[in-house]
């Protein structure tokens, strides 16, 4: 299946007190998908913890077992951008009927749903249609259900039908391991001391560990030098320290159209509907803090307003974080995926 990523499996997959229920509970639904009560099975936790990975490892255990399982792995964000197509395309009823066929969907990073209503109720549609037919649900976010801002009660609630498992950072041991493995896998060797340091002074996410890893490598090779204990400490520091980019307003005019699906235009019309009048406003938020860009150069960006219009704005936002807490939690939401660009 062109959709699962044959490196992600359970065999490469290391088990630790962080991991341990989410990584049981995705291997019995992988010998028993649809048989089991952890439908959905939901897993959730921070950035680089290893969520897909298992997500992945699951399919990849179904179709080794019982390669006529038709099975789906795709990310939230390309299932909204496949449901847009298809709306544009006049084809929902292939869309919906392709993933009401299947006897696995896997779904990544479902907090992505969050603002897109429209999305959320097709899938809310193919979700009771494949959990009535006993099929297995798979879905990973950054955090608990109940935690999930912006999804639709309903939806929501179908969320916690099954079981929720979490993953959190790794203890040093694990994380040991982890690297163990990989270079394991990879044919690389380094020093045990050089490990143990990556592995102590890492440890915010799996991701970063490996990208410490094959950073430190990658300049070893071009430099042609062995890699020991000090040169490890001075190539890690340029590793930790954070090239902080700047953030652009063409960028969150972007983010924002994209998390409210709406058209990148209409921001920049004359258009008073409340959700485009809503983007807008949020789009200039954004851009007072965190940009330098002018007032006056904000409103001509959207759609030639005059710095007024800005100020305006970033009140009505202000005031709308204070008193609604749906809205707090877009703006939040934005927030953290601008930084993460
Ligand atoms: P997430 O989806 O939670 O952001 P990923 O699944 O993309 O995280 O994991 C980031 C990287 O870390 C991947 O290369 C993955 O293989 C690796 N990784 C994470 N957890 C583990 C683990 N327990 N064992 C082996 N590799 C892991
Ligand atoms: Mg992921």
């Amino acid at each position: 299946d062109p959709q699962l990523n044959q490196n992600y499996t359970f065999d490469n997959f290391i088990e630790g007190d962080c991991n341990r229920l989410a990584r049981s509970a995705g291997y019995a639904v992988a010998s028993k998908p649809g048989g089991t009560s952890f439908n959905p099975l939901m897993i959730y936790g921070g950035v680089g913890l290893g969520k897909t990975h298992l997500a992945q490892a699951i399919g990849n255990e179904v179709k080794r077992n019982m390669p006529d399982k038709l099975v789906i792995y795709v990310s939230c964000e390309k299932f909204c951008q496949q449901f847009v197509d298809s709306l544009k395309n006049n084809t929902i009823n292939d869309f919906v009927n392709f993933y009401q066929a299947m006897d696995v969907i896997i779904m990544d990073d479902v907090h992505n749903f969050a603002g897109k209503d429209k999305t959320q109720d097709i899938f809310f549609h193919i979700f009771n249609h494949l959990h009535q037919s006993g099929k297995q649900i798979i879905l990973t976010s950054d955090k608990a259900p109940k935690d999930l801002a912006g999804l639709e009660e309903r939806l929501l609630s179908r969320f916690k039908w099954g079981l929720s498992a979490d993953m959190q950072v790794p203890d040093l041991e694990t994380r040991m391991a982890i690297l163990k493995k990989k270079m394991y896998a990879d044919g690389i060797d380094l020093p045990y001391e050089v490990v143990e340091y990556v592995a102590n002074n890492i440890d915010n996410n799996v991701r970063e560990l490996e990208g410490a890893m094959v950073s430190l490598l990658a300049q070893a090779t071009l430099n042609k030098k062995e890699i020991d204990l000090n040169l490890a400490k001075s190539m890690l520091k340029n590793f930790i320290k954070n090239s902080h980019k700047e953030i652009s307003i063409d960028y969150i005019q972007k983010l924002v159209c994209e998390y409210f699906e709406v058209p990148v235009e209409m921001v920049k019309s004359k258009t008073r509907k409340r959700e485009i009048v809503q983007a807008r406003q949020i789009s200039m938020y954004l851009a007072k803090n965190h940009t330098k860009t002018s007032l006056k150069s904000i409103g001509a960006f959207f759609g030639g307003r005059d710095h007024s219009t800005v100020i305006y704005a970033c009140q009505t936002v202000e005031d709308l974080i204070d008193t609604d807490k749906k809205f707090k939690a877009y703006v939040q939401d934005i927030q953290k995926k601008l930084k993460m660009s």
